[in-house]
C-alpha cells in the first residue's frame, strides 16, 4: 500500500519539481515518506518532510560558529560553510549563502504571502526560508535554516 503515495509523489515531482536549469536529482536520496520516519527522529521529520519550524532559540547550531560544513539531516549533502555563517538574532541559524547548487528555492504562500522556502536540492528536505535582509556587505540574503535540519561535521576530520 505504501507504492500508492511514493508513485504519487513521483508523479508530482517530475511535473512541479523540475525547473528548466535545476541540475539532475541525485535519486539515491529519494525515499519513501515510511522509509523517511524510519530514519528520521519525530522532530527531524517534522521539520525536513512535513516543512515544520522548530522553536526559535532551540536549535543546537544557532549560536555554533566552529569551522567546518553543515549538511543536510536526512541525506548527508554539503548545503553551507561555517564562513557564511552569522548571528542574525533571530533565533535560528543564518547563512548568507548556501554551497552552490546544494539548495533549491521554491515559492512557498502557506502564510498568506510570498516566501522563498529553501530546500536540500538532493533529497527535497525542508531546510527554512530565505529572507532579503542579510548582511549588506555580502549578498543581502539571509537563509534561515532549521537547526535539526543540519548536521555539522568539521573540515579538519
Ligand atoms: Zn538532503
Amino acid at each position: 500500500m505504501k507504492i500508492i503515495p511514493y508513485l504519487f509523489s513521483l508523479v508530482v515531482l517530475s511535473v512541479f519539481g523540475q525547473t528548466p536549469n535545476a541540475p539532475a536529482k541525485d535519486l539515491s536520496c529519494q525515499k519513501t515518506d515510511a522509509e523517511w520516519k524510519a530514519q528520521l527522529n519525530e522532530n527531524t521529520y517534522y521539520v525536513l518532510r512535513e516543512s515544520g519550524t522548530e522553536r526559535p532559540f532551540s536549535g543546537k547550531y544557532n549560536k555554533h560558529y566552529e569551522e567546518g560544513v553543515y549538511k543536510c539531516a536526512g541525506c548527508d549533502a554539503p548545503l553551507y560553510k561555517s564562513d557564511n555563517k552569522y548571528n542574525s538574532g533571530s533565533g535560528w541559524p543564518a547563512f548568507d549563502r548556501a554551497v552552490d547548487g546544494a539548495v533549491s528555492y521554491k515559492k512557498d504562500n502557506k502564510l498568506g504571502y510570498t516566501r522563498v522556502e529553501l530546500t536540500c536540492s538532493s533529497c527535497d528536505g525542508h531546510l527554512g526560508h530565505m529572507f532579503e535582509d542579510g548582511p549588506l556587505q555580502t549578498t543581502g540574503k539571509r537563509h534561515c535554516v532549521n537547526s535539526i535540519a543540519l548536521s555539522f561535521t568539521s573540515e579538519n576530520e
